[in-house]
C-alpha cells in the first residue's frame, strides 16, 4: 500500500479528497470519515470572489492535523499490540511519532490524554484501545480518586443492565438481514 497524506489538500482551485488526500491504513476504517471532514470543512471554508489563500491555508492545516491524529492512533494498534508473531514483533519495534511518544508517557504517568484532534479519534477509543492491551497508567486520574465508589458501582451496573436487556430485545444479526432484505423486495414489487 502506498501510504501517506498530501501536505497541500487544496491548492489553487483543486481540491484533494477521499484517497487522493491520502490514504492511512484499513485497520481502523477511517477513509471515508475523513472523506466526510473533508467535504465539511471545505463547505464552510466555500470561498466567494475574494482572496482563497487564507482559506487554503486553513484548510491544509487542519486536515494535516487531522490525518495526522488518525495515524497516531492507528500506529498505537501496532506498538501496544502483544502477539508474538513476527510481523507483530517486527511492527512493534518500529519507532512511532513523537507526538505518539509523549501522549502515552502524559498517560502512563497520570492517566489524562493531552488534546487530542475533535475530528479523529476521541479520548474513549484511547481508552479502550489501551486497557484493552493492559496498558494502565501508573495511577488513575487525579479526579477520578475523588469519585464515590458507590456511585461508580451504580453507574457500571447501570450499564450492565442496558447491556443485558439489548441483548435480551435486539434481533439476531441474521434475523435483522432478513428483514431488510424482505423489506427491500416487497418494495421493490
Ligand atoms: C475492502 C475495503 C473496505 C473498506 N472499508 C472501509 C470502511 O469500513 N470504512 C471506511 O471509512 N473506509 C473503508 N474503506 C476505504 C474507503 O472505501 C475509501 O477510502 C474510499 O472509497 C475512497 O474513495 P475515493 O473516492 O477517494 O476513491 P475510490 O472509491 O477508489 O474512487 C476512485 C474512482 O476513480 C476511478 N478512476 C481511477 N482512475 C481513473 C482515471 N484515470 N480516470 C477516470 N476514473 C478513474 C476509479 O474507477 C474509482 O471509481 C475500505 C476500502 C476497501 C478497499
Amino acid at each position: 500500500m502506498k501510504v501517506g497524506r498530501q501536505t497541500h489538500f487544496w491548492k489553487n482551485n483543486v481540491l484533494a479528497i477521499g484517497l487522493a488526500a491520502g490514504f492511512i491504513e484499513p485497520l481502523e476504517s477511517s477513509g471515508l470519515h475523513l472523506v466526510q471532514i473533508g467535504i465539511e470543512r471545505f463547505l464552510e471554508l466555500l470561498p466567494g470572489t475574494g482572496d482563497t489563500r487564507p482559506l487554503q491555508t486553513a484548510y491544509n492545516k487542519e486536515m494535516a492535523a487531522v490525518f495526522d491524529d488518525v495515524l497516531n492512533f492507528v500506529q498505537l494498534h501496532y506498538h501496544l499490540s502483544q502477539r508474538e508473531e513476527a510481523f507483530w514483533k517486527a511492527a512493534r519495534e518500529l519507532p512511532i511519532n513523537a507526538a505518539l511518544q509523549h501522549r502515552l508517557r502524559l498517560y502512563d504517568e497520570s492517566g489524562t490524554l493531552d488534546q487530542l484532534q475533535p475530528d479523529a479519534f476521541p479520548d474513549t477509543s484511547y481508552y479502550f484501545l489501551l486497557s484493552g492491551n493492559n496498558r494502565l497508567p501508573k495511577r488513575p486520574s487525579a479526579l477520578s480518586l475523588s469519585a464515590d465508589p458507590e456511585r461508580l458501582k451504580f453507574v457500571m451496573q447501570a450499564i450492565l443492565d442496558q447491556n443485558k436487556n439489548a441483548l435480551r430485545d435486539l434481533p439476531l444479526h441474521e434475523e435483522m438481514l432478513r428483514l431488510i432484505h424482505s423489506q427491500k423486495l416487497s418494495k421493490a414489487s
